[in-house]
């Protein structure tokens, strides 16, 4: 009689992937489930991972990426085949665009008939679809290769400058099985995937040298110092010098606004006057007017400091340089001051204060308004006034005039706290943001949004009530995208082409799923209503009633929509 057979235990790719996630920290996935996916959802969850169910993939993605923002760790979003994946490649973009770390795992079809193009449910070659789009892309097409493609994913998402990462899983692959002990050996806990980058003595020598002769310096920080977490570092180096900073939106709060060396109320000024600037994880794109004339003196000189060298003479010459990841390098700046001292000419200081104190006086002439209806600037102040009290609120923003105003009027005292529409000023992060941060962080979160932009994530309400995130969304509703009094200019009925409906009790939406709605109509039940919403810590969305004839149309980015002679030029 021959030996019995003892066959060794077996697992399969859903397994592995749960295992190998876990393996490396991922303790949260934000997905919609589906085909081939919904048991990888279920399991995760089942394993101990938390799993955050959406209802609209490019909000998982938004979640996903935000938090990967946040944590300097990959967020996961989990997508179904074809048009599941496509949703969630919105995000997958935006958040390479924005340079944050997060993987899209989606499950996808046969490939033999996807190849042969003979029409499968949900047919699609999403590897190929999402590689422009990524900042890398794999496929795991066997179990025993989990394993390998969710570290590749990890290193390529977080090393360098950040970006999204497509990873793609075959219904098969998740299927398939393979022993036990090939599969724990197949796995990998990955060491060290993003490398600080100290950057050359050289490359720090040169740009103080630069700096030690300016007359007019000045440091943008960029959202790349935020996430960076250098923030000891750059304050010790902008207090030692005393060179006035400017932030970019998402780096508010890295020196507090109402910092004495911040520049932010003499933007304009400072980019036109300054002499020697220095990037700090700044890009010059068109946020910055690509560093061109006129906003920008032609003679101006720059320092640039960034991890992804292909960056630099990107948009302008950078005079110096700097390779290297910022905490290194903020930190190699502030070690070679006492060699390279940097004075700053005191009549600098005090034309920007000058220019400073002007711009705010302004502010304040417009603050005084107080229009009926309300305008943006005295709703987004009653924001600002509920929010002055709680300074551990993330701050999420978008819109256009409701992205503009609230930008430089409510101030940041913390670093990463304030998640807008980013580089490519997008609308629909809003809902997948707040989620995002309020699951990564367990704080609460404001959403500041216009009602346009609300509406393209406004179903994500629900999944904030099911999870009773404490989120409370405001909506400056003025009845439009830009503004709510738009004519039709042709023969028929229908509404003008940016109207929307500026009667929607947007309040009532959120009543629907148990959270609470308010409805105002003055800055002063406005204020009140965002205080007791905060105190409740639960669900809740404030419908502010705006003039539709408040705002501008595109915001500040007039220049960048073009006219026909319908309308007039800009
Ligand atoms: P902002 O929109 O705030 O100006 P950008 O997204 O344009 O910021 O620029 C961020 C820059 O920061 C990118 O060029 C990116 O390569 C860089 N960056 C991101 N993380 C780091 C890091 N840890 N060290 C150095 N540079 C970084
Ligand atoms: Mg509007």
């Amino acid at each position: 009689m021959s030996e019995p057979q003892i066959k060794p235990a077996a697992t399969d790719g859903f397994h592995l992937v749960v295992k190998a996630l876990l393996a490396n920290r991922i303790d949260t996935i934000y997905g919609v489930a589906g085909i081939p996916i919904t048991d990888l959802a279920r399991l995760a969850q089942a394993e101990g991972i938390r799993y955050i169910g959406f209802r609209h993939e490019q909000s998982a993605g938004n979640a996903a990426a935000i938090s990967g923002y946040l944590r300097q760790w990959p967020g996961v979003c989990l997508t179904v085949s074809a048009p599941g994946f496509l949703n969630g490649l919105v995000a997958l973009a935006n958040a390479t665009t924005n340079g944050f770390p997060m993987i899209q795992i989606s499950g996808s079809s046969d490939r033999a008939i996807i190849d042969l193009q003979q029409g499968d449910y949900e047919e699609l070659d999403q590897l190929n679809a999402a590689r422009p789009y990524a900042k890398a892309a794999f496929r795991v097409n066997r179990a025993e290769d989990v394993g390998v493609g969710v570290a590749r994913a990890i290193r390529a998402t977080l090393s360098g400058r950040p970006g999204g990462v497509y990873l793609d899983i075959t219904a098969a692959a998740l299927a398939s099985t393979t022993d036990e002990a090939t599969a724990q050996q197949s796995l990998i806990e990955v060491v060290d995937p993003a490398p600080a980058r100290a950057p050359s003595a050289q490359s720090v020598e040169r740009a103080l040298t630069l700096l030690a002769g300016a007359q007019r310096p000045l440091v943008i920080l960029g959202k790349g110092a935020a996430y960076s977490r250098a923030e000891g570092a750059i304050r010790g180096f902008i207090e030692q010098t005393g060179v006035p900073f400017l932030p970019m939106s998402m780096a508010k709060g890295i020196l507090e606004d109402d910092h004495p060396l911040c520049a932010a109320a003499a933007r304009s000024f400072v980019l036109a006057q300054a002499d020697v600037v220095m990037l700090v994880g700044a890009r010059l794109n068109w946020l910055l007017g690509h560093g061109r004339s006129p906003q920008w003196s032609a003679q101006a000189k720059f320092i640039q400091i960034d991890i992804e060298p292909t960056e630099f003479d990107s948009n302008r010459a950078i005079a110096a340089p700097i390779a290297g990841d910022i905490a290194s390098s903020m930190q190699a700046l502030l070690a070679g001051l006492p060699a390279r001292p940097v004075h700053v000419p005191p009549a600098w200081i005090e034309l920007v204060s000058s220019h400073r104190q002007h711009n705010e006086a302004h502010m304040a002439d417009l603050l005084r308004a107080n229009p009926v209806p309300m305008n943006f600037h005295c709703a987004l102040a009653a924001v600002r006034d509920a929010l002055a009290q709680r300074p551990d609120v993330y701050v999420v923003n978008e819109g256009a005039n409701t992205l503009d105003v609230a930008r430089n009027l409510i101030g940041m005292k913390a670093p990463r706290l304030r998640l807008d529409a980013g580089t490519w000023g997008v609308m629909g992060v809003g809902m997948g943001y707040s989620i995002g941060a309020a699951v990564t962080s367990g704080k609460p979160v404001v959403a500041i949004e216009g009602d346009s932009a609300f509406g393209f994530s406004g179903m994500e309400i629900e999944t904030i009530c099911r999870y009773r995130l404490p989120v409370v969304i405001v909506i400056l509703n003025n009845g439009g995208i830009y503004r709510g009094d738009d004519i039709n200019r042709g023969p028929g009925t229908d509404p003008g082409a940016t109207t929307l409906m500026a009667s929607a009790r947007y309040d009532r939406m959120i009543e629907a799923f148990g959270g609470v709605g308010y409805h105002v109509e003055r800055p002063e039940a406005l204020k009140a209503a965002l205080e007791a919403a905060l105190a409740a810590g639960t669900p809740a969305l404030i419908n502010c009633v705006i003039d539709p004839h408040a705002g501008t149309e595109s915001g500040h980015l007039k220049n960048l929509n073009p006219k026909s002679a319908l309308t007039g030029a800009n």
